[in-house]
Formats: structure tokens, sequence, C-alpha cells
């Protein structure tokens, strides 16, 4: 049989990282953020309103 598995990526995922201003963490891009991605500054919804 003919060795066929490269359809695997590896490592090699295209989503941005950011890092959170607030807890610090890194988080990665979401669905939700694609419209928005510049603006988004905090990993998650608790760490924006701490941000106040
Ligand atoms: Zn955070």
């Amino acid at each position: 049989m003919p060795h066929k598995n490269t359809g695997k990526r590896k490592g090699n995922d295209p989503k941005p990282i950011k890092i959170c201003a607030v807890c610090g963490k890194p988080f990665e891009w979401r669905k939700k953020w694609a419209k928005v991605w510049d603006e988004v500054k905090y990993c998650s919804e608790r760490c924006r309103r701490a941000a106040h």
C-alpha cells in the first residue's frame, strides 16, 4: 500500500493569538471575534469588565 497521509497539518495553526490586557494570558482567535479582532484586547467578558 502506498503511504498517503499528507492531509495532516502539524503545529501550523493559522489562528492568530493575542495576550489578554488583564490576565496576561494568551488567547486564540475565535469565530465570534471575526469582525472585531483588531479591537479585541481581553480573553473573556470577565476580563473585559475587570478592565474598567
Ligand atoms: Zn484575560
